[in-house]
């Protein structure tokens, strides 16, 4: 873990400079913050090569298209796939349903069956939620078991010859676990289904080898990566991208077009109606940049120096409950207090400049299994110290003297 010191990272990032102190941001599954490279290279692109990508023929025309290219190249390398299978969406939400709409509505009917979590946020579950209706075919959920791992003990209740199409969380965005995914992507192609697997959470905090894992399709975020907000990956393997129908359509997808019909780009263009999100891209190349030069080992000992540290603290604090009890688990607590709404915790730790998120972190049959109308919730990245973590616990203690 040499050269990696957070209080140096700090300096990377201008809001650390520009918020007064203190600034204890803890909230980083939600959103991260951006470090200058990013945001330098978002104004680098506006101010000095600004131009729209693909159909230029002039100089700074090449240039955006090369930059937002090699954006896509440093994606792919970053998770151990090919260029020509990262399609870049808005966010995690977009690349699901990209999948939903296009593959799922083209290749279920009834008596299929769609398989998922009662562990997924809702981007991975509203969208499957709507194609089962489109479709007809069943939505069946491996349940959530209370220490908060799958319950896979007996997988041929989930996977069986029905089964077409498998959407699972990597790690939770509210108990942290990590999923043995590449088991359940095993089952899934024992079964014949497809694999999609949303990584919002899991990629920022961990290496990411698509060669290896083999799933059929992977989604995932910038803005959780330290790179800008409306823009996300949409990984599929190509032979399935290049028989799948387009999502949308418009400019940048077509091949030629008359009157009457159309036919289409070569993947990932195919995907990619309409004048991409080229700032974003770029952005999130710097952020993938970034990330690689810190070392994602670096990042992700960090991450479960942290977790370890604040479970240890927080399971010190009378009348204070951790939900999950995983030991593979990501930089995410969520946690209840005796006779304290989450709503109040954090707003009374908001006044000593904690951010927190409290409520159903877009899971509520989580929410349901667990018996609670809503959680507080703490997550950790490369800028946070073990100093935030003893502010954060005495936060909570100072909070808790007030309530009793
Ligand atoms: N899945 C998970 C696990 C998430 O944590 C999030 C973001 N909270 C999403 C999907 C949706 O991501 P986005 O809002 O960037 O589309």
């Amino acid at each position: 873990m040499k050269n990696f010191d957070p209080i140096q990272i700090r300096k990377d990032f201008p809001i650390y400079s520009n918020i007064d102190q203190p600034f204890i941001y803890l909230d980083n599954a939600a959103t991260t913050q951006r470090p200058s490279v990013v945001l330098n290279e978002l104004n680098n692109y506006y101010t000095r090569f600004n131009a729209n990508v693909h159909r230029a023929i002039y100089a700074i025309g090449e240039q955006a298209t090369q930059a937002y290219e090699n954006a896509r190249q440093q994606v792919a390398k970053f998770i151990g796939a090919d260029s020509s299978s990262i399609i870049f969406t808005k966010g995690t939400t977009e690349s699901i349903n990209l999948v939903a709409y296009a593959w799922a509505r083209n290749n279920l009917s009834a008596n299929d069956e769609i398989l998922v979590t009662e562990m997924e946020h809702h981007s991975n579950l509203v969208p499957w939620q709507l194609a089962a209706k489109a479709t007809g075919a069943k939505l069946k959920y491996i349940p959530l078991n209370d220490d908060g791992a799958l319950d896979l003990d007996d997988p041929d209740q989930y996977f069986n010859n029905k089964t077409k199409f498998v959407a699972v969380i990597h790690q939770s965005n509210v108990l942290g676990t990590i999923n043995p995914i590449k088991e359940i992507i095993k089952m899934a192609h024992h079964v014949g289904a497809k694999t999609l697997i949303d990584g919002a959470q899991w990629v920022p905090h961990g290496h990411t080898d698509l060669s290896n894992l083999n799933s059929d399709f992977y989604a995932f975020s910038g803005h959780k990566m330290l790179g800008p907000t409306g823009v996300g990956i949409l990984y599929g393997k190509p032979e399935i991208l290049d028989e799948m129908e387009p999502f949308q359509g418009g400019g940048e997808m077509i091949k030629s077009v008359t009157m009457d019909e159309a036919t289409w780009n070569e993947i990932p263009y195919k995907f990619e109606a309409g004048t991409p999100n080229i700032a974003q891209a770029i952005g999130l190349g710097a952020a993938v940049q970034y990330i690689n030069n810190l070392g994602l080992d670096n990042i992700h000992h960090h991450g479960e120096k942290l977790t370890k540290y604040a479970l240890d603290k927080l399971n010190q604090i009378n009348g204070l409950k951790i939900h999950g009890d995983q030991k593979e688990r990501g930089p995410v607590i969520s946690f209840e207090i005796e006779n304290i709404h989450p709503q109040d915790l954090a707003q009374f730790l908001d006044q000593d400049g904690i951010a927190i998120r409290a409520g159903q972190h877009c899971t509520q049959p989580i929410m349901d299994k667990l018996g609670v109308f809503a959680t507080s919730r703490a997550s950790f990245y490369i800028y946070n110290t073990e100093d935030d973590i003893d502010t954060f616990c005495e936060s909570i203690e100072k909070t808790a003297s007030v309530f009793k």
